[in-house]
């Protein structure tokens, strides 16, 4: 089977990726080829920060690789805390702090419409390619919800009454937009193979 590196050792976008890519392409991580390096996202578009880790990977490592950078973005905050979705509460990252920040500044708003995006930044011999998924939305009044990770409780796709969280992985990556970029991807690489 065809292997493919994804420059990220988060888990649960592994687990996510993984479930996609199932049957077409083993999915190695970071940890799988050696890098155990915290690759510095600097950049200030979803974009720069998707290209930055791939380019990373592919200089230190030579594989060729696909990173993702995903942000939550807000109508009434100005499409905050978009790049700055992981350190939106400061730089302790930290999820509860991140979604109480939300809430807070969601606080007496008209709107609480939302979408998050995607970009996947494809690294392949010495071209680069960059695909974008995207799922509309709402911020909900409370967290519901187990499941998913990140902003996965706070976050209602348009159609649905349920969160990401409450959806199950199946149903989420019918429809989230590291699918819809992924799904993107992969009909890229298929066609270009
Ligand atoms: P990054 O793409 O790893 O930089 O993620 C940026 C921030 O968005 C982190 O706080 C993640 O937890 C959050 N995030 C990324 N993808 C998702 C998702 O699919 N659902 C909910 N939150 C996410």
């Amino acid at each position: 089977m065809n292997r493919i590196v994804f420059a990220t050792n988060n888990k649960h976008k592994l687990a996510e990726v993984s479930e996609i890519l199932k049957g077409k392409f083993e999915v190695l991580s970071l940890l799988e080829i050696g890098c155990t390096e915290d690759i510095p996202e600097t950049a200030e578009t979803l974009e720069g920060n998707a290209l930055l880790k791939a380019r990373y990977v592919k200089e230190k490592y030579g594989f060729d690789c696909f990173a993702d950078d995903t942000g939550l973005e807000i109508e009434a905050l100005n499409f905050a805390p978009g790049v700055i979705s992981a350190r939106y509460a400061g730089e302790q990252r930290n999820m509860a702090d991140n979604i109480a920040k939300v809430m807070q500044e969601l606080d007496g708003k008209a709107s609480r419409k939302a979408q998050f995006r995607t970009i996947v930044a494809y690294l392949k011999g010495d071209q680069e390619y960059t695909f974008e998924g995207k799922v509309l939305g709402e911020i909900t009044a409370q967290q519901s919800g187990t499941g998913g990770f990140g902003y996965d409780s706070i976050f209602r796709p348009e159609g649905f009454n349920e969160t990401f969280a409450e959806l199950g992985s199946a149903q989420k990556n019918a429809i989230s937009h590291r699918a819809l970029a992924i799904k993107k991807l992969i009909q890229f690489m298929q066609e270009n193979a």
